[in-house]
C-alpha cells in the first residue's frame, strides 16, 4: 500500500530525513514514534508532497503502484481527495472557523459528486459513526462552539468520508485531554478497521501507539532505528534508544521515585554524528559507533540499527 524506499529529504542542503525505508500493508496500522524533531511529521508529509519550500526529496515514496514524486497535479489532487486522508494535531487549524460543521463535511462529499441532500444525510451519518450526538444541531454549529475532542471527531468523520485506502494521523490527540485522547484514538482505529483503511500513526507516546498499531517504527534524528511488532515492544526492543524511551515512560516508577530520562537533548539529522545517529546520547557507544553507520538489519521479530546487536552469520555449506 505505502512504501518508503531510502527516502532522503534535505531543506536548503541540510538533511532532515536520511534513508527512511518502511512499508505499510493494506489494512495495517504502523506507529511512527520518537522525540520531537526526529522526522516523524516530515516522513508523513512526504506522502502527500506537503514538504516545506526549499525541501528536496530523493529516494522513493510509493503509494500502490505509483511513485508519489512523479504524480502530476491532477494525480496528486486525486490522491489527496480520494485515496489518502490526513488527520492533523490541531483540529482548529483544520476546520474553517467561519463555516459550519455541515459545510465542512458536505464539501468533502460534494467534491466526490454526491448531491447536496445526500451529502447532508451522509454527513449526519458520519458524525453519528464517530460518536457525536445531536447531529442535526452540530451540523449547524461553527467550530468555536465545539470542544477540541468533538471537533477532532468531526475531522475524523471527514477523513473517513471517502473510505480512504490510507489514513495519515499526525499526533491526532496531542491537543486533547487524556480521557478524550483515548476515546478519539479508539474511534479512529475502530472506524478505519471497518473501512479497511491502512493507518500511519505518529505519536510520541509509545504505549498509545502500541495499543493502536500492528507494528512500531522508532525514529531518531531523521532515521528509523528500529521496527518491531507492537505486541512485542516490551519483550523485543533491542535498540538502546527504544529501550531508553521505554524506561522513561511515566508510570514505570513508584510514587516519589525519579523518572528515568534519555540523557542529552534530541538531535536533528543535520547535527547527528556521521556514524550512528544516537552515538552522542548512547550509554553503550563504543568502537565504530561515531564513525560507522549501522545498517537496519533483522533481529528477533523486527529490525534494528546498532553495532552491538548480534547478527546471524550465514552458514557455509
Ligand atoms: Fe549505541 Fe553504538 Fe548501538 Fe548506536 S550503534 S545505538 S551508539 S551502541
Amino acid at each position: 500500500m505505502l512504501e518508503f524506499d531510502h527516502l532522503r529529504v534535505e531543506i536548503n542542503g541540510r538533511p532532515i530525513l536520511r534513508d527512511v525505508t518502511l512499508s505499510v500493508a493494506a489494512g495495517e496500522a504502523v506507529g511512527l514514534v520518537g522525540e520531537s524533531g526526529s522526522g516523524k511529521s516530515m516522513t508523513v508529509k512526504s506522502v502527500l508532497r506537503l514538504l516545506p519550500p526549499g525541501a528536496r526529496a530523493t529516494g522513493t515514496v510509493r503509494f500502490g503502484d505509483t511513485d508519489v514524486h512523479t504524480l502530476d497535479g491532477a494525480g496528486l489532487r486525486r490522491m489527496r481527495s480520494e485515496d489518502v486522508a490526513m488527520v492533523f494535531q490541531d483540529p482548529r487549524a483544520t476546520v474553517n472557523p467561519v463555516r459550519t460543521i455541515g459545510d465542512f463535511l458536505t464539501e468533502v462529499l460534494r467534491d466526490q459528486g454526491v448531491s447536496r441532500s445526500d451529502a447532508r444525510t451522509r454527513a449526519a451519518g458520519l458524525l453519528a459513526d464517530v460518536g457525536v450526538d445531536h447531529v442535526a444541531r452540530r451540523l449547524r454549529q461553527r467550530p468555536h462552539e465545539l470542544s477540541g475532542g468533538l471537533l477532532q471527531r468531526v475531522v475524523i468523520a471527514a477523513a473517513l468520508a471517502t473510505s480512504p485506502k490510507l489514513i495519515l494521523a499526525d499526533e491526532p490527540t496531542t491537543a486533547l485531554d487524556v480521557t478524550t485522547q483515548e476515546e478519539v484514538v479508539a474511534i479512529l482505529n475502530e472506524r478505519r478497521r471497518e473501512h479497511g483503511s491502512a493507518l500511519l500513526f505518529i505519536s510520541h507516546d509509545l504505549e498509545l501507539a502500541a495499543a493502536v498499531c500492528d507494528r512500531i517504527a522508532v525514529m531518531y534524528a531523521g532515521e528509523i532505528v528500529e521496527v518491531l511488532p507492537a505486541d512485542r515492544l516490551h519483550e523485543d526492543a533491542r535498540h538502546p534508544y527504544t529501550q531508553a524511551l521505554l524506561r522513561s515512560r511515566p508510570g514505570t516508577v513508584a510514587p516519589g521515585e525519579r523518572l528515568a530520562t534519555v540523557p542529552g537533548s534530541p538531535q536533528s539529522a543535520f547535527d547527528a554524528p556521521a556514524g550512528c545517529v544516537f552515538a552522542d546520547r548512547c550509554p553503550q557507544a563504543a568502537g565504530p559507533c561515531r564513525d560507522v553507520r549501522p545498517a537496519l538489519l533483522p533481529i528477533d521479530s523486527g529490525l534494528a540499527a546498532c553495532h552491538l546487536l548480534p547478527r546471524e552469520t550465514p552458514s557455509v555449506a
